[in-house]
């Protein structure tokens, strides 16, 4: 945690903040245990969505902690990037979850695909509340407050079809899918891009051909197969540097 996120809940006032030592807070925890901070430290927090700054710890006992927040600095700026994502098994979505919050992917797109299995839609870490917490996570290990936005699309045909060429036009439209005969991904692109990246079983030969005539150009890694969580962060760390 490199950055402790306040909610607008935990404010008594405009630059107080109460944290209450509840069991699921971790963020009181990693203050007393990790930081072993005392009255009168300073800590780096963010607000969620605003901006990130210092707070001085006023009282510090078994009920909580009483932070003075002074919030005057900009997150950092965000990939200019659309993921589109086959969405993962539980498992997996967490992680990446996290990782997309951690790389700065401002959104994200879950599509359901041939291989995803139809159960993954109902995963509680799908529940709003859990990828919110999901994003918090990655967002304090990356010293950012700025939430990610996040989409279901349950139906792959009428998204591609409809939704995805708009959404790609005017950006690098790409679709990571491993094949000698496909471009190897650019390098440094650094410009406003839409990336669909597939499920473990890969996307099958209709899915691709379909985000093809949406616009999506097909790249590779090289003839390792990546897991999704890595070939996430490989593509984003060519992409874009
Ligand atoms: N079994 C699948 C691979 C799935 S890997 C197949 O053979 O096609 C999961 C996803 O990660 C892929 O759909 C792709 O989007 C991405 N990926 C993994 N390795 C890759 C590579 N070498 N090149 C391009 N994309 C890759």
């Amino acid at each position: 945690m490199n950055v402790i996120l306040l909610e607008p809940a935990d404010f008594i006032a405009a630059d107080r903040v109460r944290l209450y030592d509840r069991a699921t807070d971790t963020r009181v925890r990693h203050i007393r245990e990790v930081l072993g901070a005392k009255v009168s430290a300073t800590l780096r927090v963010g607000a969620v969505d605003g901006l990130l700054g210092s707070a001085e710890i006023l009282q510090l006992d078994a009920a909580g902690i009483e932070l003075r927040v002074t919030l005057s600095e900009t997150p950092p700026a965000k990939l200019p990037l659309t993921l589109i994502l086959a969405l993962p098994r539980p498992k997996v979505l967490r992680r990446v979850l996290r990782t997309v919050a951690e790389l700065g992917v401002p959104e994200l797109i879950l599509l359901n695909t041939y291989k995803v299995e139809k159960s993954y839609w109902q995963s509680p870490a799908l529940e709003a509340a859990r990828v919110r917490e999901y994003f918090i996570e990655g967002l304090q290990q990356a010293r950012d407050s700025v939430l990610p936005t996040l989409r279901c699309e349950t139906r792959f045909k009428p998204f591609v079809e409809d939704d995805l060429s708009t959404l790609a036009a005017g950006t690098a439209a790409l679709v990571a899918h491993p094949g000698a005969d496909a471009a190897t991904c650019p390098l440094a692109l650094n410009r406003p891009c839409t990336l669909a990246i597939g499920p473990e079983g890969g996307f099958t030969p209709y899915e691709l051909a379909k985000l093809q005539e949406a616009g999506l150009a097909q790249i590779q890694l090289g003839e390792r197969i990546l897991r999704v969580e890595n070939a996430l962060t490989t593509l984003v760390a060519r992409l874009f540097s």
